[in-house]
């Protein structure tokens, strides 16, 4: 297969109290692998099936091989930007960076968590570094992401039902609040240095 579902980078069970591994049973090992078999259905025998990820993903229209292709990007990117061992503040550049952009990090978290609680439908929400340097949050529509729009992303929250709806079922703003004990501020980091 063309691609294939890159290993969770921590235990499935790692991410308790905030996200249970009954979540990641499904978020993980259902949601995130349909979107590798779907893509790798879709483009089967094609030159497309050759392509890296990122080259897809940006050479895409919108439709079914852009859909999943980027879902399987967002969620890769997504896994890694949570951690069970988060230090709960952004820290060194990055940190000043932040406090540079927002005036405050508890500035930034209050703007990053209504951007996510209040995008309607399903999406993600993004802390980006745009062309000139900038840090930014942003909101996307269901598999839409930063790359196709020529921003970076640092930083992702998934707002999709499918989430925290085992967890905390409507309620969005306590996934948000789990969220923020579970970034990981190095992923961030390496990001904003790259
Ligand atoms: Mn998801």
């Amino acid at each position: 297969m063309s691609f294939s579902l890159p290993k969770l980078p921590y235990a499935m069970e790692a991410l308790q109290p905030h996200i249970s591994k009954e979540t990641l049973e499904f978020h993980y090992a259902k949601h995130h692998k349909t979107y590798v078999d779907k893509l790798n259905g879709l483009v089967e025998g094609k030159p497309e099936a050759k392509m890296p990820l990122e080259e897809l993903i940006m050479k895409a229209d919108s439709g079914p091989v852009f859909n999943n292709a980027a879902q399987v990007w967002n969620h890769s990117f997504y896994w890694n930007c949570l951690t069970p061992k988060s230090h709960g503040e952004p820290k060194g550049s990055l940190g000043e960076k932040i406090t540079q952009s927002f005036g405050s990090f508890p500035a930034f978290k209050e703007e990053f968590t209504n951007k996510s609680v209040n995008l309607f439908g399903s999406g993600w929400a993004w802390l980006v570094k745009k062309p000139d340097g900038s840090l930014s949050i942003e909101q996307t529509s269901n598999a839409d992401l930063p790359m196709k729009h020529g921003m970076k992303a640092l930083l992702t929250c998934d707002v999709w039902e499918h989430a925290y709806y085992i967890d905390y079922r409507n309620a969005r703003p306590k996934y948000l609040e789990a969220f923020w004990n579970l970034v990981n501020w190095d992923f961030v980091q390496k990001n904003l240095e790259a």
